[in-house]
Formats: C-alpha cells, structure tokens, sequence
C-alpha cells in the first residue's frame, strides 16, 4: 500500500498516519519529524532547516525532494510507504512522481478540517521532545505531563513553531502551496478527501473505508 495523506497543519493528520502505518505494516514517513529529528541531532542541516520551521515557513522543495528521496530507497520503502506532510507544493509533488512513477501511488488522502478548528487544536497541542507523541491541553498523557505515554520522556512541550504567529503563517502557506494537491490528485482518480472532524476512532475508519481497506474489530 502506497499511500500519502495531507491537511492542514493541525488537521490531525499525525495521529492518523502513525495508526495507518501500523495497520498497515508500513513506514510512516513524516517530513516534519525527519526535520525535527535532525534539529535535534544538532546537525548543520538541522540548523539551517530549523530557521524556516520556527517562521512558519516551507523549507525548500529541493532540500526536501532530496531527503524524501534518500528515504524512499531505503529497503522498508520497498513494498509501500505512508508519506505524512510531504509533498506540501505542486514541485514536490511533480519530484515525487519523478521518483515513484506515474503509477507510484495507490490513493492519497485529504483530511479536511475547517480552519477555525485547527487554529484551537494546534495552540491547544503540545508534543513529546523525545518521541514527537502530540498530545493537547485538553488531553494530557495519562501519568501528566511529565510522563510521555508512548516513551516515558519527561518534556511534553509546545513546539516552536505552533506559536500564533507562526500557525497563522503556515495556515496562510497551505492554501497557497499545499491546498491545489487536491486538484492535482483528483485529476489522477487518487484523491479521497475525508471529513477530518470528529472523534480520532471514527476519523480513522472514515479513512480505511475511504483506501478500501478494512476495519479490524
Ligand atoms: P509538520 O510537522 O509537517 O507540520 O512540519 C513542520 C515544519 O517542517 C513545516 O512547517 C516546514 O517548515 C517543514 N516541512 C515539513 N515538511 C515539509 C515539506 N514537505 N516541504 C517543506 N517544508 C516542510
């Protein structure tokens, strides 16, 4: 299964990708994780692509296509994979075919949200620094916040980039780089837009029914 998902920021496509990848035994390839993994590690590409993250800004298409390359040729890639935040932008995704094919993908879902609802998820969002498990002011891990539930770390914080200004930016950004993928995808028969708002459970067998797959009980 070859999949790709995209939202806007706060759309909750996180949460759904990684059950996704899960339920169907494939790798979850986050741009915005690969990214955050490399600020932490501290390396100068980190460095360079922190400052466009904390602005709100898209880091560009061909330090991306280029990372997204190296990781679709690695063996796990292979027999599928889940992209989550990429491609954000028509380049991208014209890179993407270029790598995958014309027949590279086997459907691509929209998780549509309404703007406003985004805006209160993503100030409300607070994140694993370890491990990036999102949480929300309204839904903390089960110990507290000093206790992730996925790794046991101790820091579950705001992101740097989900402060206001920055939200409004990348709002402001994905209706102009990231919202024409819906046309772009649809042309190709590839697109399910799915209605994102709801409980995450039923978001995500509104998803499996919409790639065809079924519902384990
Ligand atoms: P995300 O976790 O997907 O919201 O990504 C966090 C940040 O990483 C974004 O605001 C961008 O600065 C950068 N980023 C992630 N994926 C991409 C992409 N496909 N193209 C450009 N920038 C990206």
């Amino acid at each position: 299964m070859r999949l790709l998902i995209f939202g806007k920021q706060g759309a909750g496509k996180g949460t759904q990708a990684v059950r996704l990848a899960e339920h169907f035994s494939i790798p979850h390839i986050s741009t915005g994780d690969m990214f955050r993994s490399a600020v932490r590690e501290g390396t100068e590409f980190g460095r360079r692509a922190k400052e466009f993250m904390d602005a709100g800004e898209l880091v560009p298409d061909s330090v991306v296509l280029g990372m997204v390359r190296e990781r679709l040729a690695r063996p796990d890639a292979e027999h599928g994979f889940l992209l989550d935040g990429f491609p954000r932008t028509l380049p991208q995704a014209h890179g993407l075919r270029e790598v995958v094919g014309e027949d590279g993908l086997d459907r691509v879902i929209e998780l549509a949200v309404p703007t406003e609802a985004v805006v209160e998820r993503i100030s409300g969002r607070r994140v694993c620094a370890d491990c990036g498990a999102t949480y929300h002011v309204t839904a903390p891990p089960r110990q507290g916040w000093g206790h992730c539930d996925q790794c046991g770390g101790s820091q579950v914080v705001q992101r740097d980039d989900d402060n206001e200004l920055a939200v409004r930016r990348r709002l402001a950004i994905y209706e102009r780089e990231t919202a024409p993928l819906a046309d772009y995808y649809a042309d190709g028969n590839l697109l399910a837009r799915v209605d994102g708002v709801g409980d995450p459970d039923e978001v995500f067998v509104r998803i499996l029914t919409a790639v065809g797959g079924r519902t384990s009980s």
